[in-house]
């Protein structure tokens, strides 16, 4: 990205020029929200929609995470535009991502801006067409957009929520895991492929996140911390009756010490008179 002002060539995802600081790219529309495709072994994790402001053209800049055991080389997309009135507008037909050596549960993409050939683009629609993998091997599509996940807050769970978030560490407390026919989502908030065991990125086991939200087991549990929280209440209750008492008997002691000391001097002062 060459600055308008200066004449000096910044890298591509470029926000503020590096020699004079002069702004070159706005952000009008991003999403934090993760996408995701059946079957497709990558999710997207954000994109935006970035205004070149110098050039006034807009650009796509999207990332991705592999969730696929194998190391990704190429992924392959097509982009569907649209204008701020729902308008279609001429999209892209392919953009490749390429040379890259992506292991599993890790993120690309991030430093790349794609040219949107319209600059009044503002809702975009992203179909993952191929993915090659080091391997050889590829995954390919044809119809399937990335569609929005929606994550499940654990304040589904209504009164047992407290038990839940008592229960489970606090890194899986990102929401509660769920479990579709194409993919699941860990309390860490991580989409895994359906036939991953365990968690790519905390690597906990499926199976029992999902019977830690049981709301049987829940009810189950919240007694139980109900009985210990008592228990050690009257425990507690009984230390601070202890502390008073103990606390009562000293002054008593000092009390009768001070009178003996007294007694001591008046007879001191009358036998010696
Ligand atoms: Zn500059
Ligand atoms: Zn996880």
């Amino acid at each position: 990205m060459i600055c308008q002002k200066c004449g000096k060539q910044n890298p591509a995802d470029s926000v503020f020029c590096l020699s004079c600081g002069e702004k070159l790219a706005d952000t009008v529309r991003s999403s934090d929200g993760v996408y995701f495709a059946e079957d497709c072994p990558v999710l997207m994790t954000s994109h935006s929609i970035i205004k070149d402001v110098t050039a006034d053209t807009v650009s796509l800049q999207c990332e991705f995470q592999n969730l696929s055991r194998k190391n990704i080389v190429a992924l392959y997309i097509s982009v569907l535009c649209a204008g701020i009135d729902g308008g279609e507008m001429q999209g892209i037909d392919e953009y490749v991502y390429l040379d890259m050596a992506v292991g599993c549960g890790n993120m690309f993409g991030s430093d790349i801006r794609i040219s949107l050939p319209n600059r009044a683009a503002r809702k975009i629609s992203i179909t993952p067409k191929k993915v090659v993998f080091d391997d050889g091997e590829m995954w390919n599509n044809d119809a399937l957009m990335l569609e929005a996940i929606p994550s499940i807050s654990i304040d589904v769970l209504g009164n047992l929520a407290d038990t839940y978030r008592r229960t489970v560490p606090p890194q899986r407390q990102q929401c509660l895991p769920q479990k579709t026919e194409t993919y699941w989502q860990c309390g860490c908030g991580q989409v895994n492929l359906p036939n991953e065991p365990c968690c790519i990125l905390c690597n906990t086991e499926l199976t029992s996140q999902l019977e830690s939200c049981n709301t049987d087991s829940l009810t189950h549990l919240r007694e139980h911390y109900r009985t210990i929280d008592e228990s050690e209440a009257k425990i507690e209750e009984e230390n601070r009756i202890e502390t008073e008492k103990a606390k009562k008997l000293k002054l008593r002691l000092a009390f009768i010490g001070i009178c003996a000391i007294a007694v001591v001097i008046a007879m001191f002062v009358i036998f010696s008179r």
